[in-house]
C-alpha cells in the first residue's frame, strides 16, 4: 500500500493519508495503549502480532444494539439494550460456596435487577449514581424481573453513548479466546482504526464503480463498526474483492511470467488425422466433446505451454477427447504420452485406444512396470518410432526419453506428484515444453477451479453421451444385504455384471486386500455360492489382475469383489449393480466415482451403499450421494459438508489470505474479479498504474504461497 497517488487521499479529505497506515501496519500490537506483554501474548495466540493482523481479525458476527428501550418496555426473553443508573449494589453469600452480586438499576420508567453468580469482583465496576449501558435477556425469577449476567459498559460524559463500543450501535463480535475477550478486541480495533486514519486506496473511482464497491477506508472501518447492516454488507463486499484481487493478480502475474519464459511446441493442426479419428468412431461426438476438443486444439496451437484441466463426469467420454488431443500432437510430427494412475487403467486405455489409433496409422505402445520388452519399447520411443506411449508411473522413470514429446495427458492428476510432471516437461525436443492435459473425473467446484487453480485452464465436459441413465443409489443397513444379493442375481440372469466393493482401509493396502479376500470367501461360500465370482485388489500380480478383469468383462465371473482399484476408469458396459460395503468410510466424491463404474451401458444401474453408520456426518454424506447423480452438485455439497479448508490439501497455504471470501457464497463475485484482474493485467501487465495492487499481490507471491507453483 505504498502510494497515495490514488484517489483515497483526495476523496477522503477528513482522513490523514494512507502513509500513516503504511507505517502503522507493521507496528507490534504493543504500540496500542492497553497492550502490555500479557495481552500481547494472548493476542499472539489468536494470530495477531501487528496492527494489520488486528484489523484483519474480522468480526465473526454482529449484535444489533442500535435501539435503546425503556425498562418498562423490556420484552422478556429477548436480547435487549437499555441505559440505566445504578441505585444499589449488594454482594450476598446465600451459601458458603455461592456468591450473588445484585445491582439494581433504574431509568425514568422503572427499575430492574442485574445479577451475577460467583463473580464478586464485578462489584467494584458499579457505583451508585453511575450510568450504564446494559444488554441482556430479561427474565422472570421468583416473581421478579431480572437480567442474569448482562454485558454492560459505563457511560461517561455527555456524548458517552455516542462513542460507546458496546451499546447504541451494531456491536462486532470477534473470534476470542480465554485470555482475550471480544470486548477487548473491540477497544483495540477502535483505537487502531482511529490511529490509522485513511487506508491506501487500490482502485480508482471508475474501477470501484465497475466492481460496485465502496472505498477501502470506509470498508475497513465499517467491517468492524458498521453503522447499519447495509454498511456491513457493503464493507464485506469491498474486502472480499480486495482478497480476491490480490490472489488473482498474483496467479495471473505468475502465470504470465511462466508463459513468457517457456516456449512450447506450437502444434500445427493437420486436421486430416483428427478427422479420420472422428470418422472412425462408432458414434458421433457430443457437442461438449466437440467444444472441448476445439478448446484444446486452440491452446495446443499457441506457442505457450498448455496447462489445461479436462474435467468431466464419469462416463462423459474423456478418453476420446484424449485420443483427439494426442492426434493433434502426432499430426504435427510429435509424440504423445498418456499416463494413468494404475496398471489396470493404463491397460484399459491401451486396449481401448490402440485399435482406434492404430486404424488411422498412429503407433501406440504400452509401458508399465510389468512390460517385458521394456528396453525395446524405450529404444523405439527414443527414435520416435512410437507415436503414443500409454502407461503408468513407468513413463516418468529414469531412462525414458522421448524423441519429441508434444503432449502429455495425465489421467486423474491428483494421484501424481509434482516431480513427475516436471520430468515430463523436460521431454520436448529443442528445449520446448510439451503441452499438458490433465483429466479428472472428480469434479472440482467451479469456485475452486477459479480461485485456487487459477493457474490452470479448465475445459468441462458437461454433457454425457446419449442413452445413459443415472445410477439409482440406495442406502441399506447390513441386515438388508439379502435384498442386494437378490438384485445381483437378477441382473446377472439378464446378462449384467456386479461389483462388490470392500471397505476402504486407507492406512494399509495389505489390510484392505485381506478384507477383500475375506469378503470373496464369504460370498462364494454363502450368499453368492454357485455364481462366478472374481477378485481384484491392489496387491495382486498384474497378470492376475488382468485375468480377473478379462474374466469379468467376458462374463465368466459376472461378480467382481474389488477394492477401490476399480474407482477410476474401469469400463465394463454390462455392469449394472454395485454394492459398497461400509460406505461411510468413503468420501463423497469417491462414492460418486465408484458408482460411475456401473450403468455405463443402456441398462439402469443400481448402487447399494451398505452402512450402519450413526454419525450425522457420515449420514449426511451418504444421503447426499443418494439424492443426486450430478457430480458438480455433489462436489459443492462436499465443500459444504467438509468445510472449505479441507479441500485444499497441499494448497492450504493459499487459503490464509481468503478470510472473508466464501467460495460458495461469493461465486459470482469471484468470477467478476477474476475477469477484472485478467483485463487489468492485459492493460497494465506490470501494474505500473496500480502501485497499491502491485505491492499487495507481490506480497502474496513472495510469501508462503507455494500453491502458486505451476505443475
Ligand atoms: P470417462 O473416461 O469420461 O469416464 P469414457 O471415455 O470411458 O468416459 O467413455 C465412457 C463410454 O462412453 C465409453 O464406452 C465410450 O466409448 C463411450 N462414449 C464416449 N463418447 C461417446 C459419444 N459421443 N457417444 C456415445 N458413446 C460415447
Ligand atoms: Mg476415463
Amino acid at each position: 500500500m505504498g502510494s497515495d497517488t490514488n484517489s483515497a487521499s483526495t476523496e477522503s479529505p477528513g482522513h490523514r493519508k494512507g502513509r500513516t497506515w503504511e507505517r502503522l501496519r507493521r507496528e507490534p500490537v504493543t504500540s496500542l495503549a492497553r497492550v502490555g506483554p500479557k495481552i500481547a501474548d494472548g493476542l499472539a495466540g489468536l494470530g495477531i502480532e501487528t496492527i494489520e493482523d488486528l484489523l484483519h481479525h474480522f468480526p465473526r458476527d454482529y449484535i444489533d444494539r442500535t435501539t435503546l428501550l425503556l425498562i418498562r418496555d423490556l420484552p422478556l426473553g429477548e436480547e435487549v439494550t437499555f441505559t440505566a443508573t445504578v441505585d444499589k449494589v449488594s454482594l450476598r453469600k446465600p451459601r458458603p460456596r455461592l456468591s450473588l452480586l445484585e445491582v439494581d438499576v433504574s431509568d425514568s420508567s422503572g427499575r430492574i435487577r442485574l445479577t451475577w453468580f460467583n463473580q464478586p469482583y464485578r462489584q467494584r465496576h458499579f457505583k451508585v449514581g453511575e450510568e450504564f449501558a446494559i444488554s441482556g435477556k430479561a427474565e422472570v425469577f421468583r416473581g421478579r424481573i431480572q437480567i442474569s449476567s448482562p454485558s454492560y459498559e459505563k457511560i461517561e460524559g455527555e456524548s458517552g453513548i455516542g462513542t460507546s463500543l458496546e451499546v447504541g450501535r451494531i456491536v462486532p463480535v470477534y473470534p476470542a479466546s480465554a485470555e482475550i475477550s471480544s470486548a477487548l478486541l473491540r477497544r483495540l480495533c477502535w483505537e487502531a482504526l482511529d490511529r490509522a486514519g485513511a487506508f491506501a486506496e487500490s482502485l480508482t473511482p471508475a474501477e470501484r464503480n465497475a466492481l460496485k464497491v465502496q472505498e477501502r477506508t470506509f470498508a475497513i472501518n465499517a467491517i468492524h463498526f458498521p453503522e447499519s447492516m447495509q454498511d456491513r454488507t457493503a464493507a464485506r463486499r469491498r474486502l472480499v474483492v480486495d482478497e480476491l484481487m490480490r490472489t488473482q493478480l498474483a496467479l495471473g502475474t505468475k502465470r504470465r511470467a511462466y508463459e513468457a519464459e517457456s516456449k512450447a511446441i506450437a502444434h500445427v493442426d493437420r486436421a486430416a488425422l483428427l478427422t479420420s479419428l472422428i470418422d472412425s468412431l462408432p458414434y458421433p461426438l457430443t457437442a461438449a466433446q466437440q467444444r472441448v476438443i476445439a478448446e484444446i486444439g486452440e491452446s495446443m496451437r499457441a506457442p505457450v505451454p498448455m496447462h489445461r484441466m479436462l474435467q468431466g463426469e464419469v462416463g462423459s467420454g474423456k478418453t476420446v477427447v484424449a485420443a483427439a488431443s494426442l492426434c493433434i500432437a502426432v499430426a504435427g510430427g510429435h509424440q504423445g504420452a498418456l499416463m494413468a494412475p494404475t496398471e489396470v487403467l493404463a491397460e484399459q486405455h491401451y486396449y481401448g485406444l490402440a485399435p482406434l489409433l492404430g486404424e488411422i496409422g498412429v503407433r501406440v505402445k504400452l509401458l508399465t512396470g510389468s512390460t517385458r520388452d521394456r528396453q525395446r519399447v524405450l529404444a523405439a520411443v527414443g527414435r520416435g518410432e512410437v507415436d503414443v506411449l500409454i502407461g503408468t508411473h513407468a513413463l516418468v522413470q529414469e531412462g525414458v526419453a522421448f524423441a519429441s514429446l508434444g503432449l502429455a495427458v495425465i489421467d486423474e492428476q491428483h494421484r501424481f506428484g509434482v516431480h513427475q510432471r516436471v520430468h515430463l516437461r523436460g521431454q520436448g525436443a529443442d528445449g520446448l515444453v510439451p503441452d499438458m492435459l490433465i483429466m479428472t473425473a472428480t469434479p472440482i467446484p467451479r469456485t475452486l477451479a477459479i480461485t485456487i487453480y487459477g493457474d490452470l485452464d479448465v475445459s468441462t465436459l458437461d454433457e454425457t453421451p446419449p442413452g445413459r441413465s443415472p445410477v439409482k443409489t440406495l442406502w441399506i443397513r447390513p441386515d438388508a444385504r439379502d435384498k442386494a444379493y437378490e438384485q445381483i442375481k437378477k441382473e446377472i440372469d439378464a446378462g449384467g455384471r456386479a461389483f462388490v466393493v470392500c471397505p476402504l482401509v486407507e492406512e494399509s493396502s495389505k489390510l484392505e486386500a485381506a478384507a477383500a479376500e475375506e469378503e470373496f470367501r464369504r460370498l462364494t461360500e454363502g450368499p453368492l455360492a454357485g455364481i462366478g465370482v472374481g477378485l481384484l485388489h491392489g496387491r495382486m500380480r498384474s497378470a492376475d489382475k488382468e485375468a480377473a478383469m478379462a474374466a469379468f468383462r467376458s462374463g465368466e465371473t459376472p461378480v467382481l469383489v474389488a477394492t477401490t482399484v476399480i474407482e477410476v476408469g474401469v469400463d465394463v458396459p454390462e455392469a449394472t449393480v454395485m454394492m459398497i460395503e461400509s460406505a461411510e468410510r468413503f468420501g463423497l466424491s469417491q462414492l460418486h466415482q465408484l458408482r460411475g463404474r456401473i450403468g455405463r451401458g443402456a441398462r439402469l444401474g443400481v448402487c447399494y451403499l451398505v452402512s450402519e453408520a450413526e454419525s450425522e456426518d457420515a449420514l449426511a454424506r451418504i444421503k447426499a450421494v443418494c439424492s443426486t447423480s450430478d457430480g458438480f452438485e455433489l462436489a459443492e455439497k462436499d465443500l459444504e459438508l467438509r468445510g472449505e479448508g479441507s479441500l485444499f490439501g497441499a494448497r492450504q497455504a493459499g487459503r490464509t489470505d481468503l478470510r472473508l471470501t466464501s467460495l460458495l457464497g461469493d461465486f459470482p463475485l469471484i468470477v467478476k474479479v477474476r475477469e477484472f484482474a485478467n483485463e487489468l493485467l492485459e492493460r497494465d501487465p506490470d501494474l505500473d498504474a496500480h502501485p497499491v495492487l502491485k505491492e499487495e499481490s507481490d506480497r502474496l507471491v513472495s510469501g508462503e504461497v507455494s500453491w502458486l507453483e505451476f505443475g
